[in-house]
């Protein structure tokens, strides 16, 4: 990978046509190692967030030594970045082939779970391959409830008197029992994990088996940009503030002595990686760039995201270069012949931003290489490294990408 400092010395030099990541590897270890320090209990990275290898290597690397994976593709990836890594398969639904592999081929002995149909499956492969379910631990997945900018409790999760009979059939076969909860993603408020925490509580209470420990699944907001001309939305707390409240919280329904288990991923990914994308065309106060919906900006157009961004304005058009650096809102138009590809929301750029400029949206590192796709044969897949942390870079304006999939125009 070629090393720049920032994106616009990439762009300058590489003149790039089509999307480049920018991946900033110690902006990636050193929010790793705030979730480290800050979380009292194993961390285990959710690789769906991002299973890039460079990303899994360097996580490995900053000290993560565990890993929450959902499917064969994801074990293989993290016994690819670290061969003694602990992995928790925290799919709550799984195939019979895929507990097989998971329980022989990659030695996992933690699984979730929200039926008591899925305990028979697991006990079954158990049985067949004579392992002894006292060395296994089953986390229930408890239903949850609360704001979260992506919800997830509609679909996985078993409700409070539900989850007190898997418990305590978990433990009559002699499995370990778990608890575990993955209260959705970018959580706006502590609230949402208070709510959980109680759930835990009053199923740990009213099982008649002894819990063996409690994963509070992953969900911690990420920073990213914000509209100045909407109400700022209250910022991300450091998430070390956010993990001491979380302790405060886990003590106060008493669930303190029970080893504990996180599953970050935007937190710790989100930052690590940007992409610099081209103007492909400007008309007026439309532009056209060369990535969109379907390639790096899925996760921010359904999550209601705001990215922060910045123009990399091509220094080869400075002559005919007009218009002030005073940013306006610029309705964007994605790389495919889709007409769902447009962005609903503007980036709010640098007037004079035109054809052939760069922009450097930051803060991708989530959701972004995962959900790309080769869709009308645009797949981005070159990377650089950066030295310079998104925020600290002064070359430019900074503007934002804000992708929003609500209605309301601002340019036009
Ligand atoms: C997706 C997922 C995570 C990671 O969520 P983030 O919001 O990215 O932290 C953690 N646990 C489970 C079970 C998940 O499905």
């Amino acid at each position: 990978m070629q090393v720049f400092e920032t994106a616009r010395d990439a762009a300058l030099a590489l003149r790039p046509d089509r999307p480049v990541y920018g991946f900033r590897p110690s902006v990636l270890t050193a929010d790793a190692r705030d979730f480290l320090s800050g979380f009292r209990g194993t961390t285990a990275y959710a690789v769906k967030t991002n299973d890039d290898p460079r990303i899994l290597k360097t996580l490995v690397a900053a000290g993560i030594k565990a890993f929450d994976v959902a499917s064969p593709g994801e074990f293989a990836a993290v016994r690819e970045a670290d061969p003694s890594a602990k992995q928790f398969y925290m799919h709550p639904v799984k195939a019979q082939s895929d507990i097989r592999l998971a329980l022989e081929t990659y030695g996992i002995r933690s699984l979730a779970l929200d039926h008591e149909d899925e305990v028979a499956k697991i006990l079954r492969i158990v049985r067949a391959l004579d392992l002894d379910p006292a060395d296994i631990t089953l986390f229930v997945r408890l239903a949850t409830k609360g704001h979260a900018a992506y919800e997830l409790s509609k679909k996985f999760g078993a409700g409070p008197s539900h989850a007190v009979e898997l418990v305590e059939r978990i433990s009559r076969i002699g499995f370990k029992p778990g608890l575990t909860f993955h209260v959705g993603s970018q959580i706006e408020d502590l609230d949402t994990y208070e709510r959980a925490l109680a759930s835990a509580a009053w199923v740990r209470n009213r099982a008649d088996a002894e819990i063996a420990a409690l994963d509070i699944g992953g969900g911690f907001p990420a920073r990213y940009g914000h509209d100045p001309k909407r109400k700022a939305p209250p910022p991300a707390p450091p998430i070390g503030d956010l993990l001491s409240e979380i302790h405060s919280e886990i003590e106060e329904w008493g669930l303190a002595d029970l080893p504990l288990i996180a599953e970050p991923g935007r937190v710790i990914v989100a930052r690590s990686l940007s992409v610099i994308v081209r103007v492909m065309l400007k008309k007026g106060q439309r532009i056209y760039i060369n990535d969109g919906i379907w390639s790096s900006l899925s996760d921010a157009w359904t999550g209601k995201i705001t990215l922060p961004a910045r123009l990399i304005p091509d220094p080869a058009r400075k002559a005919k270069r007009g218009g002030s650096d005073k940013l306006v809102p610029f309705r964007v138009f994605g790389a495919t012949c889709d007409s769902v590809d447009i962005l609903s929301r503007p980036f709010w750029l640098p007037e004079n931003v035109d054809t052939g400029d760069w922009i450097e949206i930051g803060h991708i590192g989530a959701y972004s290489l995962s959900l790309r796709t080769r869709f009308n044969g645009f797949y981005p897949d070159t990377f650089v490294e950066l030295t310079t942390p998104f925020e600290e870079d002064e070359s430019g304006k900074e503007g934002f990408a804000n992708v929003e999939p609500r209605g309301g125009m601002a340019a036009e």
